[in-house]
């Protein structure tokens, strides 16, 4: 009998339910709105009855292999507890993953809505076949997950991957984080809104300023329309977003040497405004780009470069060996059906010892 799992998407808006065999098909979909003002319990009630729904009906055909639940906040890895969320008031300290297992008879996973978002994109979106990738979210802010070896890296207490908090600009805008110039203030749907409405102030933007005055909803999109039609103000903003996000990247590839960089959330469809710039400052700003860069002109002048302080000979093969497998950066697939991939794929890799995740250093444990 084929083996499928349940994947949970909660978001403040919207629940989406799906059961998903292992090979990546979809068998049913339910999207409900997410109820979140009338409490944790009756969310988390209309969940579980959802989810109960589909594994009753395709249990009778496939084996059944537990659930796998995507949301947004800071979650106890070891307790299954919600820690924090800004996406859902009124379930801070709530136990979600007690609450869920005591209404239903399952294994159920429990992750961070960013993390099986890039578990998703590695499983059957633009990293499919690639072991290590990591995923950068663009949406209201910056999200992100890092996939090694093809398991979530969770770091020590499930707080890795927090890409959008990383500091591009020093003395830059402050951040709700409490820092200043985190790659979020400048590479995000309230980003672009930010630039735009400072643009606007500052007299230097008529088309904006037009675009505000006579639109509901002037957010990234109607300003990314404007810049496509050629409105310079408009472009620059996004220029400024790619350099940005530029430097973000730059700092994950040196660090990290993934084999790909996946740009998903919203705002990534903006790609055309803002990876041409995105695209020069990582070549200019990592070493391990330049080195690795599909079709990169640099390769050459980077092993040959008489600043680039290589320890040893030994380093200096390891870093020619490594330009025969380049570092991609590319766009996300699934869009917004990311989160529910991951999320099933999340409780089909769980061993059926393990109904947890663990913390754990460990990136092939969960
Ligand atoms: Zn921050």
């Amino acid at each position: 009998m084929p083996d499928f799992s349940i994947g949970v998407d909660l978001g403040g808006t919207n629940l989406r339910v799906a059961a998903i065999t292992t090979q990546g098909n979809l068998l049913d979909k339910i999207t409900l709105p997410a109820k979140v003002p009338l409490g944790p319990d009756y969310v988390i009630t209309e969940m579980c009855d959802a989810i109960l729904r589909l594994s009753e009906k395709h249990k009778r055909s496939q084996n059944f292999l537990g659930v796998g639940v995507g949301i947004p906040g800071i979650i106890d890895l070891n307790t299954g507890m919600l820690r924090k969320s800004a996406n859902l008031p009124g379930f801070d300290e709530y136990p979600v993953h007690t609450e869920i297992e005591r209404r239903l008879v399952a294994r159920v996973v429990l992750e961070n809505d960013a993390n099986v978002a890039a578990l998703g994109e590695q499983w059957l979106g633009a990293a499919q076949g690639v072991a290590n990738a990591a995923v950068v979210t663009l949406g209201t802010g910056i999200g992100g997950g890092i996939v090694l070896g093809g398991r979530i890296w969770h770091g020590m207490n499930g707080m890795a991957g927090e890409f959008g908090h990383v500091t591009v600009e020093p003395e830059g805008p402050r951040c709700g984080c409490g820092n200043r110039g985190c790659a979020e203030r400048f590479a995000s749907a309230s980003a672009v809104i930010r630039m735009a409405r400072e643009a606007i102030a500052r007299g230097q933007a008529p088309m904006l300023a037009q675009a505000a005055s006579s639109t509901d909803e002037f957010g990234a999109k109607s300003i990314y329309n404007l810049a496509i039609q050629g409105d310079e103000e408009s472009s620059r903003i996004f220029r400024t977003f790619g350099r940005y996000l530029g430097i973000l990247l730059a700092g994950l590839i040196n660090v990290l040497n993934l084999e790909m960089f996946v740009i998903g959330g919203g705002v990534s469809s903006a790609w055309d405004a803002f990876a041409p710039s995105m695209f020069q400052e990582v070549l200019q700003r990592s070493i391990v780009y330049a080195a690795t860069a599909p079709g990169s002109p640099r390769v050459d002048n980077v092993l040959t470069h008489p600043t680039v302080n290589l320890k040893n000979a030994g380093a200096n093969a390891l870093l020619a060996k490594s330009t025969e497998r380049t570092t991609v950066i590319t766009r996300a697939l699934l869009g917004s059906d990311a989160g529910l991939f991951g999320a099933a794929r999340l409780a089909a890799l769980v061993g059926d010892t393990d109904s947890i995740p663990k913390m754990s250093g460990d990136p092939l444990s969960l």
